[in-house]
């Protein structure tokens, strides 16, 4: 296809339907550029390149070991910490007891609790 350069009006082949000037007088804007071999050279160069660091980083990944550090708030104290699993709610061994302690003084409460709702709905059904 070619057109008449609304610019120079020279013929010129516009690389899509759009384009109404040469590449000279667009300056090469909306033209698909053209690359140099030094450029191609590089361009390849570059892929490798990021070929190459992609595969460290997946060896590295393979290699380091799976524990990751994520910022939490211990439920005891309310501090925050970095846990190193997604389990761990306590940043010491001592408010994980205290958690733990706190936790069956719950458990048991809500039992009690059930207990007593059931011993009142059994209760009912009887009258
Ligand atoms: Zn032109
Ligand atoms: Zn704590």
């Amino acid at each position: 296809m070619q057109r008449k350069c609304q610019g120079c009006n020279k013929t010129f082949t516009p690389p899509n339907y759009t384009m109404m000037r040469c590449r000279s007088c667009a300056k090469g804007v909306g033209y698909p550029k053209k690359l140099t071999e030094a450029e191609i050279e590089e361009r390849k160069a570059e892929h490798k390149k990021r070929i190459e660091t992609k595969e460290e980083k997946r060896e590295y990944n393979l290699r380091a070991p799976k524990e990751k550090k994520t910022p939490k708030q211990c439920v005891v104290c309310g501090k925050d910490y970095m846990a190193t699993s997604n389990l761990g709610k306590y940043c010491s061994q001592e408010c994980r007891k205290e958690g733990k302690r706190q936790y069956c003084i719950k458990y048991n409460e809500e039992r009690r609790n059930e207990r007593k709702r059931n011993n009142g709905s059994s209760k009912e059904k009887h009258v």
